[in-house]
């Protein structure tokens, strides 16, 4: 595991990388066809997860961005990340209770 201090508080941290290849674009629909679909660099997304009596998971997660040429709009990379956060967050509601 690996600690990372911020503001004196000591935190768990969890590096991952979120990416797929998507199979169309959501807003236009159109179907990836070569390069209509591009790669289009990456956000960092940070979420903290409180555990009692333990140090704080910081979760940090690069997302892919993707272009569509078709419709010239950008989309992220989907998740099920707020699933496993509800999870955890139940694991910590159930730990403090
Ligand atoms: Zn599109």
């Amino acid at each position: 595991e690996i600690f990372e201090t911020i503001k004196s508080v000591k935190y768990c941290v969890l590096n991952a990388i979120l990416t797929y290849e998507p199979s169309h674009c959501p807003h236009c629909n159109s179907n990836k066809d070569g390069h209509n679909i591009v790669k289009n660099g990456s956000q960092m997304v940070k979420i903290v997860f409180n555990r009692a009596g333990n140090n704080p998971i910081l979760l940090r997660v690069k997302k892919q961005r993707f272009y569509c040429k078709s419709c010239q709009k950008t989309f992220m990379a989907k998740t099920s990340l707020t699933n496993k956060g509800c999870f955890i967050s139940n694991d910590v509601k159930r730990s403090i209770i």
